[in-house]
């Protein structure tokens, strides 16, 4: 089998889209018939996203085998909608620790290790490994970072020498910026021309370049930038800003980007076919129905942060499940602080379909998260907590229900009379010995669903599979007391006995869950537990 790779690398600067990009790359294959995986390329030192702070990084997404990767993974699975693993994701933290460690074990025979070539050669063979896993025509390697960077050099130094190797097989991407300055009112070529002689200096020769604009760019401009970057006017692709990340795909197409690429591969393209893609690009902006969802949490003010980035799969999740719905999803962010300040503002809560609570950790605004809770819970609003959302609507229930009014998770109060939220003996050990990276409960865990809950008839299945990232969880010496008192256990992990989802019984819709349900949403296919918390809060 012939594999082919796609190395997509970034100029000008970041934050203009290549994660999505890359995924749309993929797309257009992929609708053509063509097995397609997709690598991010993360050149940071850590090990992984998950002991990032989320304002800095934005979301740690995670993967069925319990890897914290970046967000553009999530990108990735939902626009090729397959399962990505820990093979399709490395940073240089990640790359020198193998690298180390099989010098540690005489891997290297006694030879000298060097960065070069030793450093892009463990580079490669991960990438060719998670190709051959995926059995894939094609392979799309997004570098992170902005060429010319000191960090993500030996990347290119990689794709270099996958290219040297197997000139026919390798291409490069290279998406790039076209600014309008206000002033001049004009699209600017240069930077992308820098950019393009700075790869030249890496070795590297851009196939096309994928220009990044506010606007189309025009046909002049497309001139400048074939002749001075050494590329067919016809491998200059334009990809102004859209109304919607989904239009992407066809956006590419409609510029004969998979053509051109196939034609440079010397594959002889087979048909496409976009049309349920398109239609549900489509159906978002057309639906007439609108259901309103608050998203309570606590938010960090910082900078030029952006809340979307942290959150970006519990939104895509929701906007998949409203447009299942035949609506369109709009998204409040409230800051659960406010109600600790002032309670009255609660009341507010009421003007929405349905309050979400995400995943998230420490201390700050807890309490205004709990009160969020009881607000739901009395007013009968809908209401989805996932993770931290799911333990503080425990924490609640045993507080105002129960009656247990010092009742807490330990995260926040480690001495709590009633810890209804605990913390397992390995957890804490992890804890107290400073041991963050890559040790909470990850990735995918089994849940055995009680007939005739919610959840059950969300899912219509026994039992689902479904993605964790938490330390604490659930105290089973509460459970008996919880269910007297009206709150369903309807999901349980059947190998250790954990709680993965409570919801109440009397009540329009009031779900809690362990896990992570936004992680297996994809466009085509919304999560059934999203899907319906959108069809109770339209009701
Ligand atoms: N902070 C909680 C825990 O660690 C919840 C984590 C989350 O919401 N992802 O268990």
């Amino acid at each position: 089998m012939i594999h082919r790779y796609i190395f997509v690398v970034g100029g000008v600067m970041s934050g203009v889209g290549k994660g999505v990009t890359t995924a749309s790359i993929g797309k257009i294959l992929q609708a053509r018939g063509y097995t397609v995986t997709a690598i991010k390329i993360d050149p940071y030192v850590n090990v992984d996203a998950g002991t990032m702070n989320p304002v800095e990084h934005g979301e740690v997404f995670v993967t069925d085998d319990g890897d914290e990767t970046d967000q553009d993974m999530g990108n990735y699975e939902r626009f090729l909608d397959i399962d990505l693993t820990s093979m399709n994701y490395m940073t240089t933290g990640r790359v020198y620790m193998t690298v180390i460690d099989r010098e540690r074990n005489l891997g290297y025979k006694g030879r000298c290790v060097q960065v070069v070539p030793h450093i892009p050669e463990e580079v490669i063979n991960r990438i060719k490994k998670a190709t051959a896993h995926a059995k894939a025509d094609f392979t799309v390697v997004e570098v992170g970072g902005t060429v010319g960077e000191y960090e993500n050099i030996l990347f290119l130094e990689a794709a270099r020498m996958m290219h040297l190797a197997d000139p026919k097989n390798v291409q490069f991407i290279l998406v790039s910026y076209l600014p309008v300055p206000k002033h001049l009112g004009e699209m600017k070529t240069k930077p992308t021309q820098h950019a393009t002689r700075t790869l030249n200096s890496a070795g590297i020769h851009p196939d096309f370049i994928v220009c990044r604009g506010e606007q189309y760019m025009d046909k002049p401009r497309r001139e400048k930038l074939s002749v001075f970057c050494n590329v067919k006017p016809n491998d200059v692709i334009s990809a102004p800003d859209v109304s919607s990340i989904y239009h992407i795909p066809a956006m590419f197409e409609k510029q004969g980007l998979s053509d051109e690429m196939l034609k440079k591969f010397g594959v002889k393209p087979k048909k496409s076919d976009l049309s349920k893609w398109k239609k549900m690009a489509e159906v978002q902006e057309t639906a007439q129905k609108n259901v309103k969802i608050g998203v309570v949490g606590k938010y960090f003010e910082s900078g030029d942060y952006t809340l979307s980035d942290s959150y970006i799969s519990v939104i895509e999740a929701l906007k998949a499940a409203a447009w299942a719905n035949g609506a369109r999803v709009e998204m409040d962010w409230i800051n659960s602080e406010e109600f600790e300040t002032s309670p009255s503002k609660l009341k507010n809560l009421s003007k929405y379909d349905g309050i979400l609570v995400p995943g998230g950790f420490g201390t700050r605004g807890i309490e205004g998260v709990i009160a969020t809770v009881k607000y739901c819970r009395e007013k009968k609003i809908p209401y989805f907590g996932i993770c931290y959302g799911m333990q503080l609507a425990c924490v609640e229930f045993a507080r105002n229900v129960l009656g247990k009014k010092e009742a807490h998770t330990v995260e926040v109060d480690e001495t709590t009379k009633d810890p209804i939220i605990h913390i397992n003996p390995t957890q804490l050990k992890n804890v107290r010995e400073n041991r963050y990276g890559g040790t909470m409960r990850l990735g995918a865990y089994d849940c055995e669903l009680k007939e005739g809950s919610i959840a059950h008839k969300a899912y219509k299945q026994e039992s689902v599979s479904e993605r964790h990232r938490h330390r604490y969880e659930f105290n089973n010496d509460y459970l008996e007391a919880l269910e007297k008192k009206g709150m369903m256990i309807s999901g349980v992990n059947p190998q250790t006995g954990l709680v993965e989802i409570v919801e109440l019984k009397k009540h329009p819709f009031f779900v809690g869950v362990q896990f992570h349900p936004e992680f297996k949403s994809r466009p085509l296919r919304p999560h059934p537990i999203f899907k319906a918390f959108i069809a109770a809060a339209l009701k």
